[in-house]
């Protein structure tokens, strides 16, 4: 580690102790950013990176609401306004027992550098609640959403702060938060992205992330002049992205053969077709079932229950040639990283946000694979949503011809600013390096430019 990264970690940790995924995250953009700000003098005088890396505002609040037995439940709700510099805040909800400050700090840091990637102009937040949507009724999760929005409704607002769905924020979750902003600010504005069709809501919005994150994958084949077709995929959950992933995968002629959720996963090695993604879709977004259901519907599935035992994800370690992560945080190892290459993965796209734990990337980067990380790879998302504030400040919407064309086009865009900028500090096909970098300088230059804020 360099000096500078020494010293910039140093103080990250002491100021923000107990928060290992904000302090991973920090430490792949500071390694990224080490040659650019050393030839760049103006950022380090500014301290532009020291000043990304603190929250401009944290909101954190009380959400008290009555379950179904009528006992009262307490959930503790956050929004982290990272940076504000090219655009409002913008970033999703997520709703998991796992969060907590450090958890959304890190989200919020990632999506500042993903945000100036999209090429529109959006800054970086992040928002959610330890409130676990899984088991509780529709009843409860809006009694909850109503609770919630009560109070983030007084910080957030189409000029200012535009959150969207994130892990357990779905359509049924935005709709209810929707709602009751509207009946509390009597207001019918762009306030959220992902809505219903119905009320403003963008086509190809719910496909954006992980459609976006096999259209990356797809660029960085035709690197060697290559396609998808024909190709093994493995994709991880069974959520939003990676149902898209799936779908995006057998749209372009690859054939998805793995899906999972946090209790197990499913190896299809059939395939996963398009009558087995219908049932993946009802399953997930209608019955809330789980996966284990896949494998007795279908005879081709085998089922692998979790077992915390193993040190390593036996999804990983199928023979294919592309991998789509699209669960959570720090899915992949070191030993599934090296599973992935011995058997004969080269690309990965990561529709997640950092499933890969830097031991695990440095595994990737080293084999100079095609590495797509995921604040680059899956921006499809964000960007989609970008999207959807645009149509709802003209009043109209665009077809779903023209918006997957605008992500498309987007994508491209985001691949070429990685390749350029991994070119330009001489890192070439380091897609990492490259994403940080691109996604730091319009930020930084921004920053600059508006003074000491
Ligand atoms: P989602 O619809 O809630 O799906 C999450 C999936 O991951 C579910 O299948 C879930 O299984 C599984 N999962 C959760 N925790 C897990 C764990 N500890 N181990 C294994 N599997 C686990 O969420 P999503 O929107 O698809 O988000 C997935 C990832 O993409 C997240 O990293 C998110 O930050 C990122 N992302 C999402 C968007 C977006 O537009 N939605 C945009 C950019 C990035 P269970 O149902 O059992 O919990």
């Amino acid at each position: 580690m360099s000096a500078f990264v020494d010293e910039y970690m140093a103080k990250l940790k002491a100021k923000n102790p107990g928060e290992p995924e904000f302090h991973q995250a920090a430490m792949e953009v500071a390694e990224s950013l080490e040659t650019v700000i050393a030839k760049n003098p103006q950022y380090r005088d500014a301290k532009i990176l020291e000043r990304i890396s603190e929250p401009e505002r944290v909101i954190m609040f009380r959400v008290p609401w009555v379950d179904d037995k009528g006992e009262v439940q307490i959930n503790r709700g956050f929004r982290i306004e990272m940076n504000s510099a090219i655009g409002p805040y913008k970033g999703g909800l997520r709703f998991h027992p796992t969060v907590y400050l450090g958890l959304l700090k890190f989200l919020a840091f990632e999506q500042v550098f993903k945000n100036s990637l999209t090429t529109l102009p959006m800054g970086g937040g992040k928002d959610g609640s330890d409130f676990d949507p899984k088991g509780k009724s529709d009843l409860e999760v809006m009694k909850f959403c109503q609770s919630f929005m009560t109070e983030l409704c007084r910080h957030i607002g189409q000029f200012t702060d535009v959150p969207a769905g994130d892990i357990g924020v779905g359509g049924r979750e935005i709709g209810f938060m929707f709602g009751q902003y509207k009946r509390v600010r009597n207001e019918f504005v762009g306030v959220l992205t992902g809505k219903g069709l119905n009320w403003g809501g963008s086509l190809i919005r719910p496909e954006a992330t992980g459609y976006g994150a096999v259209y990356f994958a797809a660029e960085m084949l035709a690197t060697r002049s290559e396609t998808l077709e024909g190709k093994t995929c493995l994709v991880s959950g069974s959520g939003n992205v990676a149902q898209y992933a799936i779908e995006k995968i057998l749209d372009l002629g690859g054939k998805p053969i793995t899906c999972s959720d946090s209790a197990g996963y499913i190896y299809d090695e059939a395939g996963i077709d398009r009558e087995k993604h219908a049932f993946l879709l009802d399953l997930k977004n209608v019955k809330r079932g789980r996966i284990s259901e896949y494998a007795d519907k279908f005879k081709s599935a085998v089922y692998t229950p979790v077992d915390k035992a193993k040190d390593f994800n036996p999804l990983w370690d199928h023979k294919a040639q592309c991998a789509f992560p699209s669960a959570v945080q720090n899915e992949i190892n070191a030993k599934d990283a090296q599973n992935l290459l011995n058997n004969g993965v080269y690309v990965v796209s990561e529709g997640a946000n950092m499933p890969t734990v830097p031991e695990g990337v440095n595994v990737f980067v080293e084999k100079g694979i095609l590495y797509g990380p995921g604040k680059a790879a899956n921006a499809g998302g964000v960007a989609t949503s970008g999207l959807e504030m645009s149509q709802n400040s003209l009043r109209l919407s665009w077809t779903r011809e023209e918006v997957d064309a605008r992500l498309h086009g987007i994508m491209k865009a985001i691949h070429r600013q990685c390749v350029e900028a991994a070119d330009a500090y001489g890192v070439k096909g380091n897609y990492v390096a490259g994403a940080n970098i691109a996604g730091f300088l319009k930020v930084a230059d921004s920053m600059l430019d508006q003074g000491l804020v």
